[in-house]
């Protein structure tokens, strides 16, 4: 084994870090958040330095794609700055950002100039009205306009991300389908996962399994499976008739955990080593104790890699069994 190798204890190797880069958002979807949410002191979340040495630490240890997450990574001031640095590291050829869209219009050109490589925009409905009744407090048009900012700035790769729930959204499978298509953008449909205690839907009920989606997809489209692996939980296919991908994130019916190469790291510098588990160390008191010591903090990233679990296990009832919020994990 290598010592420039992050390597657990399952012979997987970490090449793929999500950085959560702010808990806070400019909206409060309801798979996602409470409508009132207590978001962290700003004192302890990482400063965009402190972000920047983490990424140039997993990088130095063979990491080669990071994703900048939240809460929205666009309501965070100045992370062009963030995406300058990362985006300068010679082993991250993937500089990726999962985001809400709503900032696009004004920052997806300079996003990228700075660096990034794709961006993932989050967009469950067509609906303008269910579209606000799904995130509380966002705006369609706005989101629509992001996505056309988006191509505009020439990103090679932009993929939409669906959450669809039975009885709130499952009527617009379709539509998303045909409009990624017209838009030339992939597109991927999430199971909501059990993150967090929200109020809004008994999860259990309003779970829609991703074979449910590809049957009504089936309906009208031919969907062709493809071999492609991202080392995740998505499944892709594409259409008989069009280079569109279409991916499957099916946490409840897909154990995707054998494949495993991705940690997270929350805003307050927690090294989430697996989504459903509550196993984490704490980078921060490391960069804050021992200010530019790279040394140190792969030393630490090391160390944590024994403690990466084998698997995670969500129940199908949909019941709560980790209590972060996925704004806390950045999905
Ligand atoms: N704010 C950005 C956005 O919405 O794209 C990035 C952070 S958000 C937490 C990342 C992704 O997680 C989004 O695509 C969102 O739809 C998804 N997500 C949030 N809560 C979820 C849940 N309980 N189950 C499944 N996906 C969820
Ligand atoms: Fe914000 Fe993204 Fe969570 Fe929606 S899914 S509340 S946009 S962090």
């Amino acid at each position: 084994m290598s010592a420039n190798r992050l390597i657990d204890s399952f012979g997987r190797q970490v090449t793929y870090v999500r950085l959560s880069v702010t808990d806070r958002c400019d909206f409060r979807c309801v798979y996602c958040m409470s409508e009132e949410m207590t978001f962290l002191p700003r004192e302890q979340v990482l400063t965009l330095e402190e972000m920047a040495l983490i990424g140039r630490a997993f990088s130095e240890l063979g990491v080669n794609k990071i994703r900048l997450t939240g809460g929205e990574p666009l309501v965070r001031n100045n992370l062009l700055h963030l995406v300058r640095d990362l985006g300068a590291l010679p082993g991250i050829t993937n500089l990726a950002m999962t985001t809400n869209g709503s900032q696009l219009p004004r920052l997806a050109k300079d996003l990228r100039e700075a660096g990034l490589k794709s961006v993932n925009i989050s967009l469950d409905t067509l609906d303008a009205e269910q579209f606000t009744l799904l995130t509380r407090t966002g705006k369609l048009d706005r989101v629509l306009e992001g996505i056309q900012a988006a191509r505009e700035a020439g990103f090679p790769r932009i993929k939409l991300n669906a959450v669809i729930m039975k009885g709130r959204n499952d009527d617009q499978v379709l539509a998303l389908v045909t409009f990624a298509r017209e838009q030339g953008v992939d597109i991927s449909f999430i199971e909501e996962m059990p993150l967090g205690d929200i109020d809004e839907h008994h999860r259990g009920e309003t779970l829609c399994t991703s074979e449910e989606v590809r049957e009504l997809i089936s309906a009208r489209y031919e969907l062709v499976a493809s071999t492609e692996n991202s080392g995740g939980p998505s499944r892709y296919y594409h259409f008989a008739d069009h280079d569109t991908r279409i991916g499957f994130i099916s946490p409840h019916s897909h154990n995707f955990c054998g494949d495993c190469n991705r940690v997270r790291v929350t805003s307050e510098g927690r090294l989430l080593l697996c989504l459903g588990n509550e196993h984490s160390v704490d980078l921060r008191a490391v960069v804050r104790g021992y200010p530019g010591d790279i040394d140190r903090l792969k030393e630490t990233l090391h160390e944590a890699m024994t403690q990466k679990p084998e698997r995670h296990f969500f129940s199908a009832e949909g019941d709560v069994e980790i209590v972060r919020f996925m704004n806390m994990t950045g999905g």
